[in-house]
């Protein structure tokens, strides 16, 4: 078994990766979405009456992965073994003075609670090291997880905005339902869509570095895999593709599913990033509130590839319906799936 839950979190992300047997199941839980009644309510139906998490990720600061995480902490919701938390906090990155709310508020409640921080790396950071191999980790039940986000750059480059983007983190309570309720209803008409010239728009790098910070890897279970991406900055997850790539000695790296990077943002998926996996299932998890996500340029560079592909959703909103129009999916021979309830994609690998 290998199965990812993405859950109604909102413009973020919630995901749930369930790998093992009936009888000896396990469980990954990557983000929390933003601080939600909703979200944390799916996280924690599907995690059920679960004793052990084999792993907990938070990939970034941004407030639509780790709001969610902090009210599940506080609320003592998750279950009661934890094997790792992966979270790169103010200590692993180059030290300095500055506060850091969420970032530091999350940190007490994983030492508070006495969990074990970036075991798998010594305590120290996660992130793949300057010229050496990718970390590979392999979690209790057999899951093997290939680190390809963040470098030690990325994350060095956080620092100065560390401060700043946790502020920004801490503006989110029912900031997201406002904003997606007064947001401009650009409702697209399939006519306006022109995948093959949008996708050819020129590819800007994503400026955020909390963003550039994000763990990112390639789950790998009994010969499927799946691509775990955050809000990954495109350079940094390609580089670490090219690199895995590489010592595999193929042209690109085999991947079952793709979760698409930052909610299908358009500074975060490059032509590069499909040139470097081999995969026809990509997966998107946003309601579109606030960012406008998935970006149509995003959608459509993940369209205008060769072969057919699967693009799957786990809401339906007025960013993805121009795409359901059956003369686009026939021309660029894609299918459209969206979650069979409202906000819960669950994907079978
Ligand atoms: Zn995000």
């Amino acid at each position: 078994m290998l199965t990812l839950h993405l859950l109604p979190a909102l413009h973020g992300d919630a995901l749930v990766l369930e790998y093992g047997t009936p009888d000896d199941p396990h469980r990954v839980l990557i983000d929390g979405g933003p601080r939600s009644t909703t979200t944390r309510e799916a996280i924690s139906a599907v995690l059920g009456d679960a004793e052990a998490l084999d792993l907990l990720v938070i990939t970034h600061i941004d407030a639509d992965h780790i709001t969610g995480i902090l009210s599940l902490l506080e609320r003592r919701e998750l279950p009661p073994q934890i094997g790792d938390v992966w979270f790169n906090g103010w200590e692993h990155l180059p030290t300095d003075k500055l506060g850091a709310k969420q970032g530091e508020r999350l940190g007490e409640l994983i030492a508070r609670r006495r969990l074990p921080w970036n075991a798998a790396f010594g305590g120290k950071a996660v992130m793949v090291p300057d010229g050496g191999p990718l970390p590979e980790i392999t979690l209790p039940g057999g899951l093997t997880l290939t680190l390809l986000s963040p470098t030690r750059a990325a994350l060095a480059d956080l620092r100065p905005v560390w401060k700043k983007e946790v502020e920004k983190a801490g503006l989110v309570p029912g900031k997201a339902a406002e904003e997606a309720r007064t947001a401009p209803t650009d409702r697209l008409g399939d006519a306006a869509l022109d995948p093959a010239a949008l996708a050819s728009t020129p590819f800007e790098d994503d400026k955020s570095e909390a963003n550039g910070a994000s763990i990112a890897f390639l789950a790998e279970y009994e010969g499927r895999s799946l691509l775990l991406t955050g809000d990954a900055n495109d350079s940094v997850l390609t580089a670490g593709l090219r690199q895995l790539a590489k010592k595999r000695g193929v042209p690109a790296v085999k991947v079952n599913a793709l979760k698409m990077p930052h909610h299908g943002s358009r500074y975060n998926v490059s032509a590069e990033l499909f040139e470097l996996t081999e995969c026809d299932r990509f997966l998107f998890s946003t309601n579109g509130a606030i960012y406008k996500h998935p970006d149509r340029v995003a959608v459509a560079r993940t369209v205008a590839g060769r072969s057919p592909r699967r693009l799957e959703f786990n809401y339906r909103t007025m960013y993805t319906q121009p795409w359901e129009s059956p003369r686009l999916s026939r021309l660029f021979r894609y299918e459209m799936v969206y979650a069979g309830r409202p906000g819960h994609l669950r994907v079978e690998i």
